[in-house]
Order: structure tokens, then sequence, then C-alpha cells
């Protein structure tokens, strides 16, 4: 069976990679061989994931599917952006890091947002191809539902009247950023 390594330590994105990808792919994650996480330095979606798939590619001889993600909201200058895992990592969790944003949105008229994924696959030869998802939607004026990792309990996407938290995972994972990030991939690499 052909490898892949999934170059994530966050469980809900390893699972929703690892759905999309073929079942003729054994994947593979980092923290199963114990290989730490880049520093992510980069400035954008797309930078930090190809930073991630060149990391990740020098520890195995095999392919490596990574994705940088985050969560944009307009009427805070896109923010928490590429800095959504480090918002919740200072804010001490998720949880606290949802509070702050809807805190510091009380008054906002404008709750557009859009969840962003840069995906990045790169060959055992070197080649590197990547691909952009976008869902736009709004952020609810509270945390709903328990489903779902991050900031789904906030997120609505548009024509839905649900957060990603208050859907069903098989729901969310055929209709999310990551979803369609991985749509363009397939068109661009047939192997997948
Ligand atoms: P990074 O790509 O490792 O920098 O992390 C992106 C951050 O955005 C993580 O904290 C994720 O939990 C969050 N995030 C990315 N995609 C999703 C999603 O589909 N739902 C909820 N949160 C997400």
């Amino acid at each position: 069976m052909k490898k892949i390594l999934i170059g994530t330590h966050n469980k809900g994105k390893f699972k929703e990679i690892a759905y999309l990808l073929s079942k003729k792919y054994q994947k593979i994650s980092p923290i199963t061989l114990k290989i730490p996480s880049p520093k992510e330095t980069g400035k954008s979606f797309v930078s930090n994931s190809k930073l991630k798939a060149n990391f990740f590619s020098k520890f195995v001889d095999y392919g490596v599917i990574s994705d940088d993600s985050g969560l944009c909201i307009k009427s805070l200058n896109n923010r928490p952006g590429v800095l959504s895992a480090r918002l919740a990592k200072k804010k001490g969790s998720f949880y606290k890091a949802m509070k702050y944003l809807l805190k510091k949105m009380k008054h906002k008229k404008n709750r557009s947002a859009t969840f962003i994924c840069s995906l990045s696959l790169k060959f055992p030869n070197k080649k590197l191809v990547n691909v952009v998802g976008k869902v736009s939607g709004e952020i609810s004026k509270s945390i709903l539902g328990r489903n779902g990792f991050g900031y789904d309990p906030i997120f609505i996407p548009k024509f839905y009247k649900k957060t990603y938290g208050q859907m069903l995972k098989s729901k969310k994972i055929k209709i999310d950023h990551r979803y369609l990030a991985f749509r363009k991939l397939k068109k661009k690499v047939k192997i997948l």
C-alpha cells in the first residue's frame, strides 16, 4: 500500500484530510513518526502550507500533504487569519479564543468571515502542487454546537443556518474550505 504523510499535528485536520484521501493510501501522522512541527514563519496561508510540506518531506521518502488554514473576520481586519492557531494557544483554549472574538465583534454590524485553506502536496520527486479553497459565511452571535474542532462553533457558512459546530461531521467535511481545496487538488493531480 502506498504511504502518504498528512503533515499536521492537529487531530481534527488529520481526520478531515484522511477522510478526503483515497483508501489506497496508508495515512501516516507526524505524531506517530515523532516528527516535530515546523515554525510557521510565513505571512500567508500559501507560504505556510508550502513551508510545512517542504519541512515534513525531509523526514520521509513518500508524498506529503499539508495544509494551512484559518478564519479571517472582515471587521477585525481579517484576523485571526494565519494566527488562528496561535490565538487559541495565547488565550488558553479554542473556547476562550471564540469568546474573545465574539466580544470583539459585539458591536460590529458586519459579521462576514471566510475560512481559508491552502493545501500543498509534495511528491517524492520534489515537485509541489498548491491549491486554495475558501468558504465565506458569518460569525454567529454565540458559540453554537459541539461538533467538529477549532472555530467550528462560531462559523455559519453561506446558504446555511447552522454553524459548522452544529452540523454532522459527515456534512461539514463535504462543504468546507478543506474539501473545496481538495477538489481543486484532485483536478490537478489525478493520482489522488
Ligand atoms: P494552522 O493551519 O495549523 O496554522 O491552524 C489553523 C487554525 O485554524 C487551527 O487552530 C484550526 O483549529 C483552525 N481551523 C482550520 N480549519 C478549521 C476548520 O475547518 N474548523 C475550525 N477551525 C479550523
